[in-house]
């Protein structure tokens, strides 16, 4: 099957999947409050901890106790994230749905199932990338997390990142792109361009949960990825 044909499979997947609980999951923070992320790691032991962590496993490890925020008491635990620890692309999505919270990895309901056809369309494995959430527990009622859970969850995404170094980054969704990029960043308008998060491009495009509810955002998920696999492609070889 080549890639059109696959577009196209992925579409028709898509049309036979619209769930008013994805709806819910995508619901975004509002466009217009500040900053979503301010750093509070003066002064707080967790990061004194965490500056000499050096390996992902370690890092997963104390990620994997965190308390931090409310958010853990409604859920089963920590979903860290998973892939190959030194992928050169990394998918970040919202927070870790009820399949999610219950298996303990991201992206594995439905708009994960959808997420893996949109990468085996663009010709990667699903093990050959990273795929992390901005909130690793589970939001209650799958709502959008909240602008002070995802303060105190994001310090620990961006260790996460800092020890995967990938080249590319995928936000997908609202939540990932305002936390990532600018809290003002409208997904809807904005899509498809590169941006840039300390150093690394980043590509921010729709949930595939979106494209569970919304089928006309079919197209312009695969014409991101499209961009997504050029640059990723120009970017590895030079590396090798
Ligand atoms: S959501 Fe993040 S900060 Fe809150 S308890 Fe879970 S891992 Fe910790």
């Amino acid at each position: 099957m080549n890639l059109l044909e696959e577009q196209f499979d992925i579409l028709s997947y898509v049309n036979q999947h619209k769930s008013t609980d994805e709806h819910r999951k995508e619901q975004i923070v509002k466009e217009d409050h500040e900053p979503l992320v301010q750093q509070q790691k003066v002064a707080d032991p967790f990061w004194s901890q965490a500056s000499s962590v050096v390996s992902l496993e370690e890092w997963k490890k104390i990620c994997r106790e965190c308390r931090r925020c409310s958010l853990r008491e409604g859920a089963c635990g920590v979903v860290f994230g998973e892939g190959d620890p030194r992928a050169r692309l990394m998918f970040i999505g919202e927070g870790p749905g009820g399949d999610e919270d219950k298996l303990g990895r991201p992206f594995v309901g439905r708009a994960g199932h959808l997420l893996n056809r949109i990468l085996e369309a663009a010709g990667l494995q699903r093990e050959e990338v990273y795929i992390a959430n901005i909130v690793k527990c589970r939001p209650p009622g799958n709502r959008a997390p909240q602008r002070e859970e995802i303060e105190t969850c994001f310090p620990l995404l961006e260790k996460q990142i800092e020890l995967i170094n990938p080249l590319l980054l995928v936000c997908l969704g609202a939540v990932a792109a305002k936390t990532l990029i600018r809290s003002n960043f409208s997904i809807t308008r904005e899509r498809g361009t590169w941006n840039e998060f300390k150093g690394r491009l980043l590509m921010p495009t729709f949930h595939p949960a979106a494209l569970l509810r919304d089928p006309s955002k079919k197209k312009p998920v695969w014409e991101d990825m499209l961009k997504v696999m050029d640059r990723y492609r120009e970017l590895d070889e030079k590396e090798r």
